[in-house]
């Protein structure tokens, strides 16, 4: 395709936000007669699900602790909801089982499902939690669990094919996808902040609006608009913490257990719910006995034909670097940096064996091949979701966000002039104001 010289709305990155954001703005431009998909040009300097949404595990929940992401992710269930086909979605639902000092927050966060509508039953005790677990899988042994939140709806989607449904909706309304075109800078118009054009390395590209959805690379566009590198944000006492740096990063660990995924069935013989444990019992080796951690830790699970057996993960590390020296590229299975070790499948293994008995001595089946990768954080965790420079538009998930297909549709009505009451909590603004989400007991970051 050749370079166009101007295009209305330019899109940069390719992953599940810059698709849904180009699909839900061409049905838009359509209902208002503001324009259509041809208004639209989508660059990326790999190609579909290039980044972190091809790699990702595909999970889909809504067990968050924050009032406004759990109804950001219920918007987003309703929409993987719409077209589970096109989205390769499959609503197996989901299971949070939890160690005591997780039981508060996650009943509060029963509570609010119940409250929005969000279909999930919650068990406490950790009798009561052991026996609707043997109900669902006959080998169930977990202990260091007292509560089970059991949400009906979510589950997974497979990476790709969930991307190649999206671009396919985006195309069939005109949109056009650009691979291979890597964004070097953005050019303003003279005497303003406005973005008037982005350079690439194939030509300059005039532009009206831009768009970045750049998962772990954010930071590399944000740094040519001159976005600050430091934050101050206003604590819970109304202090405030200056200069806490913008963007760090968090490396993800997964892998698969090379076995028929259909060994994970329930006692019915259903393809069961994903399943995410964190337990604060003594984890042991399925190896050789010898103790893990005794610290709390959690994993999550489930069958996956697609990537070939039980795929889950593990708490994710923090990248003890500064931002600017992270080396993002060559990105996922290609670092040689950021991809899981035998520590990883040690861990995860024996966390199997742990919680089901089916998986014990399984190890010798995990599949040594690359996996993992990492994701950009805010300083809080929680997304951002903001305008910048005037006509650029920022959505930096914080990696929250295969599960967030629906975001686009929100930003898509943004752009259209809409504000979003579910997106306004996640304004880069709210650092300064001091409102910040809740902060839960999760080991995850993200939780
Ligand atoms: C291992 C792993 C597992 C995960 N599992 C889950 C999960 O189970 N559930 C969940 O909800 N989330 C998960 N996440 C998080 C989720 O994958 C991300 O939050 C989400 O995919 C980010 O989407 P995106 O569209 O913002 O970015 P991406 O999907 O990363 O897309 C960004 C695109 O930008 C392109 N690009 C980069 N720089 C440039 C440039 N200069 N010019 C042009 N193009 C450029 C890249 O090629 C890439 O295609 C996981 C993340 C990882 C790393």
């Amino acid at each position: 395709m050749a370079m166009p010289a101007h295009a209305k709305y330019v899109i940069i990155g390719a992953g599940i936000h810059g698709l849904s954001t180009a699909w839900n703005l061409a049905e838009g431009l359509k209902a208002s007669g503001k324009g259509s998909g041809e208004d639209i040009l989508i660059l990326d300097k790999g190609g579909i699900a290039a980044g972190a949404s091809g790699i990702a595990c595909g999970v889909i929940r809504n067990n968050y602790f924050q009032p406004a992401m759990r109804e950001l992710m219920a918007h987003s269930v309703d929409v993987w909801d719409s077209d589970p086909e096109a989205f390769s979605y499959h609503q197996v639902g989901y299971m949070q089982i939890s160690a005591e000092c997780m039981r508060d927050d996650v009943r509060s966060i029963y509570e609010q499902q119940q409250a929005i509508g969000y279909e999930s039953t919650f068990i406490e005790g950790a009798g009561e939690t052991d026996t609707y677990m043997k109900n669902v899988f006959s080998d169930w042994q977990a202990t260091g669990v007292t509560s089970v939140l059991h949400e009906k709806r979510g589950g997974f989607a497979n990476n790709t094919a969930a991307m190649y449904g999206l671009a396919t909706k985006a195309e069939n309304l005109g949109v056009r996808i650009m691979s291979g075109v890597t964004v070097t800078g953005l050019i303003s118009d003279d005497g303003s902040d406005a973005i008037k054009a982005v350079e690439t390395d194939r030509g300059t590209i005039g532009c009206d609006e831009v768009v970045v959805a750049l998962g772990p690379w954010v930071k590399s566009v944000w740094d040519m608009l001159d976005l600050p590198k430091t934050v101050d944000i206003k604590g819970a006492d109304g202090a405030m913490h200056t200069d806490i740096p913008m963007w760090r990063y968090w490396a993800l660990e997964e892998g698969t257990l090379g076995i028929d995924p259909n060994i994970q069935k329930t006692n019915d013989g259903g393809m069961p719910p994903v399943i995410h444990v964190d337990s604060d019992a003594p984890l042991l080796s399925d190896v050789d006995g010898s103790l893990i951690t005794d610290e709390l830790w959690g994993i999550y699970y489930k069958p996956d034909f697609n990537f070939g057996g039980i795929q889950g993960g593990a708490m994710p590390y923090p990248v003890k670097k500064d931002a600017d020296e992270v080396e993002v590229d060559p990105y996922g299975v290609e670092s040689p940096e950021f991809i899981v070790d035998d520590n990883f499948a040690h861990m995860w293994c024996s966390a199997l064996a742990f919680c089901q008995k089916r998986f014990e001595g399984m190890i010798k089946h995990y599949k040594d091949e690359p996996s993992g990768g990492i994701g950009c954080f805010t300083p809080d965790s929680f997304p951002v979701f903001d305008r910048f420079r005037e006509n650029v538009y920022i959505v930096a998930d914080s990696n929250h966000g295969y599960k967030m297909i629906g975001v686009g549709k929100l930003v898509a009505e943004e752009l259209l002039g809409q504000p979003s009451a579910l997106l306004k909590p996640f304004s880069f603004g709210r650092y300064a104001r001091g409102e910040l989400h809740p902060v839960s007991n999760s080991p995850f970051p993200w939780s």
